[in-house]
């Protein structure tokens, strides 16, 4: 998993928020917040600039494995291929 480090740079400067999904290959983004927690991309964008950049310490792309769920506001974040554990029913 390669993780974002320097959310800062992140930062879009035209909007002062976070990217949802990356420039290249569009994958949605996943932050971690600075108590370790999960943020969606929305809920990481609910401080201002510089907000985001005391609260958010990274991000990174949810590849594979079971949805995560954002410590905010309890939504799903399914990963970008699945769940390989997850016998498929259909
Ligand atoms: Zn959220």
């Amino acid at each position: 998993m390669e993780k974002i480090t320097k959310t800062s740079g992140l930062v879009s400067v035209k909007t002062g928020e976070l990217p949802h999904r990356t420039n290249i290959g569009g994958y949605g983004l996943t932050y971690i917040g600075n108590f370790d927690d999960v943020l969606c991309a929305d809920c990481a964008n609910q401080w201002d600039a510089e907000g985001i950049a005391e609260n958010v310490v990274g991000g990174f792309v949810h590849w594979e494995g079971a949805p995560l769920v954002c410590d905010n506001c309890n939504c799903a974040i399914e990963s970008e291929y699945g769940d390989p554990d997850e016998e498929g029913t259909g």
